[in-house]
């Protein structure tokens, strides 16, 4: 599971790293950030993987996004917004909010 968002913050590449893991009942409550910051996010255990994951990313998103004044992390490329997390099919991507069909990476 852990590897999910370490791919997450290596896409957002901020330098931000897992700080603490606690496993708990339903879901894992892991810390992010750096020397700076530390933020918490959770992956739920109850739901499909895929959504779990999207939560998760939109999650270390928002701290990130917040983190760094509004910074579109990560970016889309030609836009000013940053990409979204999204499920789709059985994955997730990173895709365009406006124009999914403008850009989309997978995630998961
Ligand atoms: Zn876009």
């Amino acid at each position: 599971m852990l590897e999910y968002v370490t791919r997450v913050l290596a896409r957002l590449d901020i330098g931000w790293r897992v700080k603490l893991v606690e496993p708990g009942p339903g879901e894992v409550r892991v810390t992010v950030g750096d020397d700076r910051v530390s933020e918490v996010v959770y992956l739920a255990l109850t739901v499909p993987l895929a959504d779990a994951v999207a939560a998760m990313a939109s999650q270390v998103q928002d701290h990130a996004i917040e983190a760094y004044w509004g910074r579109a992390l990560p970016a889309c490329p030609g836009h000013q917004h940053p990409l979204s997390p999204r499920v789709v099919g059985c994955g997730v991507r990173w895709v365009c909010p406006r124009d999914p069909a403008h850009h989309s990476e997978a995630l998961l």
